[in-house]
């Protein structure tokens, strides 16, 4: 991104804490413990920009997904989208973000109704955007050239049980590019599917983000797959990012430990080859556990005295990275 040109996304200080526990009441009752789901980010991301958010399961990449597309609300701090603070939105303003800001399931099988058909389907979100019934064709042939499905009459009457994983997520694709989207969130796109065509969606996905000229932001586990569709991969740890930088340097020269670990758990460079076990151990992050000092000390092979009494800011050791740790920051 240009310093002069505005970021399509500016984040600052963004934060989601709820209450854990189950049933109706749990998020009323004062004991419960208080899930840090997302805990102060800041962030932009520039337009027609494809950046990964990366890190184990916990560590508040989905919740952030959730809220840049403003399906949840902030505990504190603001997401501006086109220089407008998304919070406040609503009415027509809300239902053109809605138009412009598209979800990508993570799981296709669940993202379609199965008792529509798959025409329905993908004149649902036209229907509630109030395009008129006669352009609708015009929307649908488009967007499924775009996903590279047959046109055809037998595909649009069939039943999502009818289709595969891969038919399925390619629909899915379809329906959220169906309006024209600027911005696009796609939550782990392939994990649900067989290996065999993950790497058809991959290419598919890639191919739509430098096309469209998309502002994507793709949520994964999964180094493989940061590196094959983002240019820029932030990393998070327990609601907080570790480390931010262009992905190839990330992957060439990993500076936080915990994106170290992630390197060294990728065994090739296969996006559907599985990951190594990380060799911090496994133990996931808990998120709902109080920590002063850096997050990451009871897992850090570098770990030194003052990281369990100082939260690390984010330093900048080289111009374009970012990395919350205190190897980088001053002597004190
Ligand atoms: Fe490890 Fe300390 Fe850096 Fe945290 S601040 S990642 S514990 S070296």
């Amino acid at each position: 991104m240009s310093a002069a040109t505005p970021p399509l996304i500016a984040v600052e200080g963004l934060t989601k804490h709820y209450r854990a526990g189950r049933g109706l009441f749990a998020g009323m009752v004062k004991d419960t413990p208080l899930v840090r789901a997302v805990d102060g980010i800041s962030f932009s991301l520039g337009r027609g920009e494809s950046v990964g958010l990366l890190g184990e399961s916990g560590c508040g990449k989905t919740t952030t997904g959730r809220l840049l597309l403003k399906l949840t609300e902030p505990s504190a701090g603001t997401i501006a989208y086109d220089g407008q603070p998304l919070s406040p939105l609503a009415g027509p303003a809300l239902r053109t973000f809605r138009r412009q800001a598209q979800l990508i399931f993570q799981n296709p099988f669940d993202a379609l109704n199965p008792r529509f058909t798959i025409a329905r389907c993908l004149n649902e979100p036209l229907i509630n955007a109030h395009v008129p019934g006669r352009e609708r064709p015009l929307y649908i042939e488009r967007a499924l050239d775009l996903a590279r499905l047959s046109r055809g009459h037998e595909l649009l009457q069939r039943h999502p049980h009818q289709l595969s994983g891969g038919q399925l997520q390619r629909v899915v694709i379809a329906r959220a590019l169906i309006l024209s989207p600027e911005f696009i969130v796609a939550d782990e796109p392939v994990s649900m599917l067989d290996v065999s065509v993950r790497a058809g969606i991959l290419n598919l996905l890639r191919d739509i983000s430098r096309d469209l000229a998309l502002t994507a932001v793709y949520i994964s586990h999964d180094l493989s797959l940061v590196r094959y569709l983002c240019e820029r991969t932030i990393v998070m740890y327990l609601g907080r990012i570790v480390e931010d930088a262009p992905t190839a340097a990330l992957i060439d020269e990993p500076l936080h430990p915990y994106t170290q670990a992630l390197v060294a758990a990728v065994p090739t460079p296969d996006p559907g080859q599985s990951r190594a076990p990380l060799p911090i151990g496994a133990t996931p992050p808990d998120a709902r556990r109080p920590t002063i000092g850096c997050r990451f000390a009871d897992r850090c092979p570098k770990v030194m005295e003052k990281c369990r009494r100082i939260d690390p800011p984010a330093f900048t050791p080289v111009e374009g990275r970012s990395v919350a740790c205190h190897l980088y920051g001053d002597a004190s």
